[in-house]
């Protein structure tokens, strides 16, 4: 948490109120983690916010200098409870509220906090033509919803992209599907939730092996990725605990939920009780009876 639907509504809202911007300043309030790989950065220059991207559930500030100063980016990872709100005030900031830019537009000063509870989040600040030598950007597959390989990149078409996450799979064989989906470098965004709603969606039991998946099997749960992620960016986004937009409110998308944290409610299709058990690790819903499971070894 927050996964591609999340990081995307607050990319959206962060552009409709912050792009083109003009950075006045940037104020640091603790010691949180930031990495900073510009020697040269220095807010002497001018610098315009020109416009957030994201690429799977990384997000990324463009500032452009009006001056002669290189043009740099901030990458945000918000990790488990990392989020980005405009304000119009700093008096009265929220607890763990770790650094905020004043910014300027159409003469009015807004303010973006940056704000995380558990710490787990970062703040890279790299001159922007170095954004694709980042080691952990290099890493990404393709983007779940634009099918972009890197941010310079052209986006895939959408035969190369199924082409690609099927591959993907194939070459993890012995990789169940759910950490398949979970593995950013087969296919950058999805996290836990949306990787349990996918494999629902394509009635995929989430502890099948990719080797014991057919074409058509791996074809039907690409293809039911777009509607998924499209719907929830829709309403916004989930939030169960901490989740909330660029203006703090809550997404919508967890009414729409079908197995994510329904453990023993009625499967909407079939009524049996959805089941949870711990597969890489995470906490996975499933339903027994709609979602098939193709391998020969016995389920425990
Ligand atoms: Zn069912």
């Amino acid at each position: 948490m927050p996964e591609l639907p999340e990081v995307e509504t607050i990319r959206q809202g962060l552009n409709q109120q912050l792009s083109n911007s003009h950075l006045c300043s940037i104020v640091r309030l603790d010691n949180y983690c930031w990495h900073d790989e510009t020697s040269n950065f220095s807010l002497a220059a001018d610098y315009k916010l020109s416009e957030f991207e994201r690429q799977g559930k990384y997000l990324f500030a463009h500032l452009k200098s009006d001056t002669s100063a290189e043009d740099i980016t901030l990458i945000f990872h918000l990790r488990m409870t990392g989020k980005l709100i405009i304000t119009s005030t700093v008096t009265n900031l929220p607890k763990h509220s770790h650094f905020y830019f004043e910014l300027k537009k159409d003469h009015k000063i807004l303010y973006l906090y940056f704000n995380d509870v558990r710490r787990f989040g970062y703040v890279k600040l790299l001159p922007r033509q170095n954004l694709s030598f980042d080691q952990s950007l290099k890493k990404l597959g393709f983007d779940a919803l634009t099918h972009k390989l890197t941010l310079n990149e052209k986006a895939l078409t959408e035969k190369e992209a199924e082409n690609a996450f099927i591959q993907g799979c194939r070459r993890h064989l012995h990789k169940n599907i759910k950490s398949a989906l979970l593995d950013q470098s087969i296919i950058a965004g999805l996290g836990n939730i949306y990787a349990d709603e996918l494999l629902f969606s394509a009635r995929i039991h989430p502890a099948n092996l990719c080797c014991d998946l057919s074409e058509k099997n791996l074809q039907i749960l690409y293809r039911s990725i777009l509607p998924l992620l499209n719907k929830a960016i829709s309403n916004h986004g989930t939030s169960f605990s901490d989740y909330v937009d660029s203006r703090g409110i809550k997404g919508n998308f967890q009414n729409y939920l079908q197995v994510y944290q329904r453990t023993s409610l009625p499967c909407y299709s079939c009524k049996t009780p959805i089941k949870k058990c711990k597969i890489a690790g995470r906490s996975t819903h499933f339903c027994p009876k709609c979602q098939i499971y193709y391998g020969s070894n016995t389920l425990t």
